[in-house]
């Protein structure tokens, strides 16, 4: 057995620390190895029928039938002061491929887990019981939620087995851009996602590395690999701006921004506030927040600056505008299923 930050090998497989797995099961995750697995806040609202998420709204996936997770759960080589995940217990450290478990494995051992956070949802009479059962059978997977999904070493066969799987109708992954080798095999090896994002939050290299806080030395460099890569992927694309105030909301930035976007030719942007929530609330304040006429207007000059985006929807609640690439155009929602045979 040998150890490193807040994982450990037993039998030649990565895990996550047994103390960690236990604040990570107070927290209402599922745990499997190195992967996590969690019921979004949005997916438990909609089982009571309180709303759905920003993505059912802009694109049409279902929220209660989306299985939030990630098979890099404490791995992770940024440190970003807006993270809302428990990013002080992250591993930094590369995941070897002879070390990791398989994707079978892995979605197998995480539905079971996310059975076990949805069961408990049955006892309680303001839940949809047909919303529930049809739960349990998820069709679209949002792999983020902890660590840096690009980090697992299998992540093509991964997707590829999702996409196997006769339920599944989309696939989003989103990455901080620091593994662009690995989004290049994603396309090589004919594994995209449906959607992939690519977090952004810099509009140039000082406020990158004061707001991601990053490990590696050419960090920089590999995120804008990873945008230019964005504007040839065969799938769908989407730059996700994160907006903190006094950190890069000023319309000094917008520039920066609207000439990254256009070298992206993304798909869609989104242009979000940060969120206090989470353990970013050890890092930041609530005023870090932006008020919705405050990303409206960030959104807004962009489009004037950047010449090929217009605005396509928004979400008060998620304090979000989405942009539309009228010169990349494809149709907003997803329709199709995402299954090869
Ligand atoms: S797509 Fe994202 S926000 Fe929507 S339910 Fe899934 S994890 Fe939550």
């Amino acid at each position: 057995m040998s150890c490193s930050g807040e994982t450990v090998e037993v039998n030649d497989l990565i895990q996550i620390r047994p103390k960690i797995i236990q604040q990570l099961k107070k927290a209402k995750y599922g745990v499997a190895d190195h992967s996590t697995v969690e019921l979004c806040h949005w997916t438990k609202k909609s089982f009571k029928n309180e709303g759905d998420c920003y993505k059912h709204k802009f694109y049409g996936i279902s929220t209660h039938r989306c299985m939030e997770f990630s098979p890099a759960g404490m791995f992770c080589e940024n440190r970003c002061v807006y993270c809302w995940r428990p990013m002080e217990f992250y591993d930094s450290l590369k995941m070897e491929p002879d070390k990791v478990a398989e994707p079978r494995e892995i979605v197998t051992k995480l539905m079971e887990e996310r059975k076990k956070l949805i069961v408990g949802h049955y006892g309680d009479p303001r839940q949809d019981r047909q919303k529930l059962d049809e739960s349990l059978l998820p069709s679209h997977y949002a792999i983020s939620l902890s660590g840096e999904p690009t980090m697992y070493p299998k992540l093509p066969e991964l997707i590829k087995y999702l996409k196997s799987l006769s339920q599944t109708k989309s696939i989003f992954l989103v990455t901080n851009g620091q593994e662009p080798e690995m989004i290049q095999r994603l396309q090589d090896e004919d594994a995209l996602p449906t959607q992939i994002y690519l977090s952004t939050n810099a509009g140039d290299y000082d406020s990158f590395m004061q707001i991601n806080r990053p490990r590696y030395k050419d960090s920089w460099e590999r995120w804008n690999k990873s945008l230019d890569l964005l504007s040839r992927l065969d799938t769908r694309t989407v730059i996700r701006i994160t907006l903190i105030r006094d950190y890069n909301n000023g319309d000094d930035m917008i520039p920066a921004f609207a000439s990254m976007i256009n070298r992206a030719n993304a798909h869609f942007i989104e242009v979000k506030s940060y969120m206090h929530i989470g353990r970013s609330r050890n890092r930041l304040e609530r005023d870090n927040m932006l008020s919705m006429d405050e990303v409206r207007h960030f959104a807004t000059e962009l489009v004037k600056q950047s010449g090929i985006f217009s605005g396509m929807d928004e979400s008060e609640i998620s304090r979000i505008v989405i942009l539309q690439n009228k010169k990349r155009f494809i149709d907003r929602w997803i329709t199709a299923y995402a299954q090869t045979n």
